[in-house]
């Protein structure tokens, strides 16, 4: 095992009365279970980022996210567990959530950069101030995106296939996941290599910048996108949490309605549709998030 390495995420089936009536047989990845504090596809996003910062000797990570963000929660919980210092810069002004309380108790030191400050973080010269104050700390982009957290994502693969044959698996047709960046995404389509299709729940408007990671995967198959995002990231409906309440109740598997109630709802809508053939076998990932929906639900 490698020195960043949590313990394998379980694959269980995921018994749901509309997977049953379309006879799609599912199997859920629970990327929320790998650990206590970092959890999630966050986790899989570091990875990466803390072995350049390892190699490079940085005493540091600094990263940005909102105030209930799940990636600031793994950075931090990643930096108290390995022992690298922290640094947040939040979106809007100072707020007290359940989430910032964490990344305070964790160690993280916190700076709020308003709305404005916050809109810049894809300007030129932005991290420049930042890497003047904190000198040879590893800069992570918003939500660990990028190639480097994409490819830390394709364990999540080799932590599947590991438990297929627990499962009575032979093989598998196709991924489910909720989408953000696209980064987990692009991770499973590059470590798949065509061989499985990946199936997206996009939680976010099409043109919320998704996808910059996706420009990676040019002329690559074997992926598909699909609208998750019920009228915008962070809306939820009245739909949407009967739904989860009625998941959960049949399954035992919490979600939160940011990612993964959405993407499970889309994949209800999508299965009920016939996209999917009697027979298929579908690995969904539970992504995690679980601590931010403290702030909301
Ligand atoms: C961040 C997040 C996602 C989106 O991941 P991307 O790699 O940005 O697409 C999905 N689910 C949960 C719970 C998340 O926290």
């Amino acid at each position: 095992m490698h020195a960043f390495d949590l313990p394998q995420a379980p694959l269980h089936p995921l018994n749901l009365p509309w997977l049953e009536n379309a006879r799609v047989e599912a199997a859920i990845l629970r990327l929320d279970l790998i650990d206590p504090l970092i959890s999630g596809n966050k986790w899989f996003k570091l990875r990466h980022h803390l072995q350049q910062a390892t190699a490079s000797n940085a005493p540091g990570l600094i990263s940005l996210g909102g105030n209930h963000s799940n990636h600031l929660h793994a950075l931090a919980a990643a930096g108290k567990r390995f022992g690298f210092a922290t640094a947040g810069l939040l979106r809007g002004h100072a707020q007290d959530t359940p989430t910032v309380r964490d990344l305070q108790a964790l160690g993280m030191q916190l700076h709020w950069l308003g709305y404005g400050g916050y809109r810049a973080r894809n300007q030129p010269g932005f991290w420049q101030p930042w890497q003047a104050r904190y000198p040879g700390w590893q800069c992570i982009p918003e939500g660990g995106g990028g190639l480097a957290g994409a490819q830390g994502c394709a364990l999540i693969l080799q932590q599947a296939r590991a438990q297929l044959a627990a499962l009575g698996w032979a093989d598998y047709d196709a991924w489910w996941l909720a989408a953000g960046t696209g980064t987990t995404l692009a991770g499973l389509v590059l470590a798949e290599e065509g061989r499985h299709a990946v199936h997206g729940a996009l939680a976010v408007p099409r043109d919320h910048g998704v996808a910059q990671v996706l420009t990676e995967l040019a002329g690559r198959q074997g992926y598909q996108l699909h609208d998750a995002c019920r009228g915008g990231f962070g809306k939820f409906d009245d739909e949407l949490l009967a739904f989860i309440a009625d998941c959960e109740r049949h399954t035992g598997v919490p979600l939160e309605a940011l990612y993964t109630g959405k993407a499970l709802l889309a994949l209800r809508q999508q299965v009920e549709a016939g996209l999917f053939a009697p027979g298929t076998r579908l690995i969904v990932v539970h992504t995690g998030g679980l601590q931010g929906r403290r702030g909301y639900l």
